[in-house]
């Protein structure tokens, strides 16, 4: 169960989300949509009768909307038995067919998604986790609004950036540990989020 940090709070009504035999146990990646239309047009559908709902909202100024817990299923992809709302998150794009995303989307959506992908120890960026809606069901979502050739690069490149800074900081604990230097080791472990002071 999350709440993004980063994201704006908007709540679906409570009946939105989930089956009657329940929530999400494991996700395993996201189905990107486009929101074919503008955040008050979404806002009336996620708040109205319609039986559609999603987790995430991304505006075309970057503003990341959540709307129910990370865990509970929303209705974002229709299919035989809810398989693919169980396991997917769905994340909107505000904007219409023909509309790219906005710079401030892509970076938006990377920041989610690398958000979403650490809090429920996934680790995969590729089009196996990341889909698109027309791959499951008949519809023209996202309508080649995703970037495909830049997200899931861009994910895996800053992935590699943190790995990298990982092993910088193991080395030198390596050193210091050789050397003895505990003072040092007993400063940088809270400095690094290891333990609290
Ligand atoms: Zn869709």
């Amino acid at each position: 169960m999350a709440i993004c940090p980063f994201a704006e709070w908007v709540p679906a009504p409570d009946w939105k989300h989930g089956y009657p035999s329940g929530d999400m146990l494991r996700p395993q990646g996201a189905v990107l949509h486009s929101a074919e239309g503008d955040n008050q047009a979404s806002k009336d559908v996620l708040l109205g009768p319609i039986m559609s709902s999603w987790q995430f909202y991304i505006c075309r100024d970057g503003t990341i909307l959540q709307h129910m817990d990370s865990l509970r299923v929303a209705w974002h992809t229709k299919t035989r038995f809810g398989r693919i709302n169980k396991t997917f998150w769905g994340i909107e794009a505000e904007g219409i067919a023909g509309e790219p995303l906005t710079d401030a989307q892509v970076e938006s959506s990377i920041r989610l998604i690398r958000w979403l992908w650490a809090e429920h120890g996934l680790w995969e960026f590729s089009r196996q986790t990341l889909r698109e809606h027309n791959e499951f069901t008949a519809t023209a979502c996202p309508s080649g609004r995703i970037p495909w050739d830049v997200l899931v690069p861009r994910l895996n490149e800053e992935q590699e950036v943190d790995l990298g800074w990982l092993w910088e900081v193991m080395e030198w604990l390596h050193d210091m540990v050789d050397q003895q230097k505990w003072a040092d080791i007993l400063w940088l472990l809270p400095e690094l989020g290891l333990v609290h002071n």
